[in-house]
């Protein structure tokens, strides 16, 4: 059983008890499994079955709860590096207290180490670790690593995002102190070997019979101490850079979409490639024209007469002159028809449609040659009873 079994495996599930089990709990849950898969309950078992696998797990597991001291051993090497592997390698990566990420997979041999992880504290102080001669394991030349992805976000007029566009975009990333490369220490200065963990970042720590490595409370991590620091990052080595950038952003985004400019984010450093730029869009509404998905969408009104008798009428489309739409006789209100080609551009170049759909208006004021023709109107489809059916489907219910 190594330090490693420790930070990998869940001996409490695989127990299924709770953390806070008492040692009854874990005895009766540890019988009860080595009941269910002893070899003599599985007959015919030749030693490489599920069941013995099973049944080593759970010995192993009970042979360290059962003990209460390695059992506080194990918990606490668990709450000192979180569960599994994975876990601290995340915790490593995100920059706290101005120090350095660090680097725990220089600890454990690489194991479980994330692409992006953090910057190792090799990368930047790698040639002064060569020239001071106070090497540590791994990560002492100068490696090449991504560049930050970076967040940003861009207002579109409705056109731009259905038509694409170019943007400027001012983008702030984090990158070495410039004053001071990066060191962290004040001009003329240069930061010290820590004696604590002799540069190498790293702390052993016992816990009874087992060593673990945690980053030395000193230096951070570092493996370097700064006496005076460097006016502008405090010390941290940290700077912010920002540029702009003409970024383009593609034909048919949406309102809310996330989009990733690849390569488009802070330059990689030692030759290492570009990080990412995600940029959060936004879009302005139009006053005439709406978007659903690929397609436009546009509300026209039409007069009753031209609903009812049929007519071209004039339809705008977002760019160019307006298309003339033909309506048949007899258009309901609310009908909504297609003109091809002219919505928002697809990836593969081609366009969506224009959705229009008719509102039919009600004269709100009639001169009297109207008001004559509407009631001659009247009076000639006076047969019909447009609610009849309505009146005898709500008295049949
Ligand atoms: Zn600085
Ligand atoms: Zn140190």
């Amino acid at each position: 059983m190594s330090t490693k079994d420790y930070l990998e495996k869940d001996y409490y599930a695989v127990l299924g008890v709770p953390k806070s089990a008492t040692a009854e709990e874990i005895k009766k849950a540890y019988r009860k499994l080595a009941r269910q898969y002893h070899p003599d309950a599985n007959p015919g078992d030749s030693g490489n079955s599920e069941s013995t696998a099973k049944f080593k797990e759970v010995s192993e597991a009970y042979d360290v709860l059962s003990d209460t001291k390695r059992r506080k051993e194990y918990d606490e090497a668990r709450t000192l590096f979180g569960s599994g592997l994975g876990g601290y390698a995340g915790a490593g990566g995100a920059p706290r207290g101005g120090g350095f990420p660090f680097d725990f997979g220089d600890l454990f041999g690489g194991t479980g180490q994330q692409p992006g992880a953090g910057d190792r504290i090799g990368d930047i102080f790698g040639g002064l670790f060569n020239r001071g001669g106070a090497g540590r394991t791994g990560g002492t030349t100068a490696r090449a690593r991504r560049g930050q992805d970076i967040e940003s976000e861009v207002t579109l007029s409705f056109t731009e995002a259905v038509e694409g566009a170019t943007v400027s975009l001012r983008l702030t990333s984090s990158s070495a102190c410039t004053v001071c490369s990066g060191t962290g220490a004040k001009a003329g200065t240069t930061p010290r070997v820590c004696p604590t963990c002799e540069g190498t970042g790293a702390a052993s720590r016992n816990l009874g019979n087992f060593a673990f490595s945690e980053p030395c409370r000193d230096c951070k991590g570092r493996g370097l101490l700064v006496d005076d620091p460097c006016p502008v990052c405090e010390g941290s080595g940290r700077g912010k850079s920002t540029r702009t950038i003409q970024a383009r952003i593609p034909a048919g985004v949406g309102d809310g979409q996330r989009i990733k400019l690849k390569a488009k984010g802070a330059p990689g450093e030692n030759g290492g490639p570009a990080g990412d730029l995600y940029v959060q869009i936004h879009v302005k509404p139009h006053a005439v024209f709406g978007r659903s998905g690929e397609n436009l969408t546009i509300t026209v009104p039409v007069t009753f007469a031209e609903a009812a008798l049929g007519a071209e009428i004039k339809v705008p489309i977002l760019k160019g002159m307006p298309v003339t739409l033909r309506i048949p006789e007899g258009t309901p209100n609310g009908r909504t028809f297609r003109v091809r080609g002219r919505g928002v551009t697809r990836k593969d170049g081609t366009k969506g449609d224009l959705l229009a759909t008719v509102e039919v208006l009600v004269p709100q004021r009639l001169d009297d040659k109207a008001r004559g023709a509407l009631e001659d109107f009247r009076d000639a489809t006076a047969g019909g009873d447009p609610r009849a059916e309505l009146i005898q489907q709500a008295r049949s219910e």
